[in-house]
């Protein structure tokens, strides 16, 4: 096998420009997926681009609105407030947090095991996501973006500030242990509620049916099966998702209420 070509850019432009329409390239954020998987064979791109030097990595805020750059470190996010904070202390260990980024998180795919937990935390944000790739720049809602992610260039996502937030997982004992079921509840700053799980399908999903019914989170997390797409992995059932997603429902939203 062949050594990727390597491509390091320095500026936001020109990581755009190496990046192109996307195609046989493999972007990296902090790695902690890609790398072992192209040094195991397991991904063979012909070209990488490394994005440590492009300028994406930082966070800001304008008014009520957060935006973070895509390269910018799990362990960065951990001021900025639920639900975000509770989700990143339940990712991995300090190590990966302080190398992995936001774009590799949102675009990690599941393959044995979900890998993404931010994206259903930034679908119950009501985060918008940016990015490039064929047809140029793209400004859309993270769960638009999620199922076609495997070609685009992640530049940076943001988000109003929510009124309150509420994550709840199945909890593992063992800080390498992927997060097998989580759930988001989200109120907005007009009162909506918003819902978004992680292991309940190919990527984050939003559950419109369980809002619908966010007045009653008994009855919410019922209603959120019809919004899902279960299935088995190397950490948990099919069975056992369906048995405890109505439960992380029910618990993010009585949190919600808590904070009322
Ligand atoms: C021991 C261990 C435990 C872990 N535990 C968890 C966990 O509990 N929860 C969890 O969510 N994850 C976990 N992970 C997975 C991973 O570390 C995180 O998801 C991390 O956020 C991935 O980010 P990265 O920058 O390292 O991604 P990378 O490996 O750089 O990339 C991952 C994917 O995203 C793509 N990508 C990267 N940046 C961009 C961008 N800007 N635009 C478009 N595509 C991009 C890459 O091409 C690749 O397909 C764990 C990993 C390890 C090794």
């Amino acid at each position: 096998m062949e050594d990727p070509a390597v491509l390091i850019p320095t500026s936001v432009a020109e990581a755009i420009e190496s990046f192109g329409a996307g195609g046989d390239i493999a972007i990296i954020g902090g790695g902690t997926i890609l790398v072992p998987e192209i040094r195991l064979g397991h991904a063979r791109p012909s070209r990488a681009l490394m994005l440590h030097g492009a300028g994406l990595a930082g966070i800001s805020r304008e008014g009520t609105r957060t935006t973070i750059g895509a390269m910018t470190p799990l362990s960065a996010l951990s001021s900025l407030g639920e639900p975000i904070a509770a989700a990143v202390s339940n990712i991995a260990d300090l190590e990966i947090r302080g190398q992995g980024t936001v774009g590799g998180n949102l675009c990690a795919q599941n393959t044995d095991a979900p890998r993404g937990d931010l994206q259903g935390v930034l679908i119950a944000l009501g985060a918008t996501v940016r990015s490039v790739g064929a047809g140029g720049e793209r400004s859309e809602p993270a769960e638009t973006f999620l199922p076609g992610r495997a070609d685009r260039l992640v530049l940076d996502v943001s988000f109003d500030a929510p009124a309150a937030g509420a994550y709840a997982y199945l909890d593992r004992a063992h800080t390498h242990e992927y997060t097998a079921l989580a759930v988001t509840a989200v109120r907005t700053a007009d009162g909506t509620i918003r819902l978004g799980a992680n292991g309940a399908g190919p990527h984050g999903l939003r559950l419109p049916s369980a809002e619908a019914a966010a007045a009653d989170p008994s009855a919410a997390g019922v209603a959120a099966l019809a919004d899902v797409q279960l299935f088995d992995d190397a950490i948990a059932s099919a069975w056992y998702r369906e048995k405890t997603l109505p439960v992380l429902v029910r618990r993010a939203l009585e949190q919600l209420k808590e904070t009322a």
